[in-house]
């Protein structure tokens, strides 16, 4: 079914009319009950929602992760501001996540299934500018990543693309054990706070404030555009396209 599951994302991202360009996706699954979804109250949202209150029911959280191409990357990097095909891809990639989730879920219907998901971005209080489903953060339980200085999730093919998640009543067989929940290499590496525009990831912390500040700035830069508060200049470094130390993030007991 995690075959099927993975094919259904490629398949979903071949039809659709994303000028945006992916690498191979990545894709986890964790058990519904797994403990660690508890402790994102602590770590991503006081309210975080745990799989079976998406879900009643709920066995299976599979999270996926579409890694942009190197162009992308190596454009928003060179791009004095935020590159327009930086923020295009952040536009299509909402609506090819929604695709995906929508083609998943009709597929585990089929089978018998229920499946919900959560919108690809702007589930999140304003306020505390904090989500109550946050996809990295299921991600990093569903085993694909360890969290950067950036606080973008690390995966084995980087950090600069996007997340999607879903929650299931289907079994899907677990993926191998969490990764260390912050990527060693980040400790000998500064790029992203230093590239950061607005000083928002200085002396090891999070401006999220200062951060949202410049994303609503590139949003109204890019007005043409629907929605597009992006930058992501701290995720076209070093990790961008790969895990920069694969063999000091191995996986660690959940
Ligand atoms: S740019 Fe360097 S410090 Fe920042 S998240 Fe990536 S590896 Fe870590
Ligand atoms: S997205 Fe931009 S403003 Fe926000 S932390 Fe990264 S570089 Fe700084």
């Amino acid at each position: 079914m995690k075959q099927t599951i993975t094919d259904i994302i490629n398949e979903t991202i071949r039809k659709s009319d994303c000028r945006t360009r992916f690498r191979e996706p990545l894709t986890g699954c964790a058990p519904a009950d797994d403990p660690q979804f508890y402790r994102l109250r602590e770590a991503a949202h006081p309210n975080h929602l745990l799989p079976g209150e998406m879900l009643p029911g709920a066995r299976s959280v599979f999270a996926f992760f579409l890694p942009f191409d190197s162009q992308l990357v190596e454009k928003n990097r060179k791009h004095p501001y935020v590159s327009r095909e930086w923020a295009e891809a952040y536009v299509e990639t909402n609506q090819l996540i929604k695709d995906i989730c929508e083609e998943i879920c009709g597929y585990l219907a089929d089978m018998g299934f229920n499946a919900a998901y959560e919108q690809p971005t702007h589930n999140f209080d304003s306020e505390l500018l904090l989500s109550n489903w946050s996809h990295k953060h299921i991600a990093y339980v569903c085993g694909l990543g360890s969290f950067g200085r950036n606080t973008m999730l690390i995966t084995g093919g980087g950090c600069a693309g996007r997340f999607g998640s879903l929650v299931t009543d289907a079994y899907l067989e677990p993926s191998a054990q969490t990764r260390p929940l912050y990527h060693p290499f980040c400790e000998r590496c500064d790029y992203c706070a230093r590239i950061c525009p607005v000083s928002a990831l200085r002396d090891g912390g999070f401006n999220k404030a200062a951060c949202y500040r410049r994303l609503l700035e590139v949003n109204d830069f890019y007005n043409d555009l629907p929605l597009s508060d992006v930058c992501g200049k701290c995720a076209c470094g070093p990790c961008a396209l790969r895990d920069p130390a694969p063999n000091t993030s191995e996986t660690v007991g959940a």
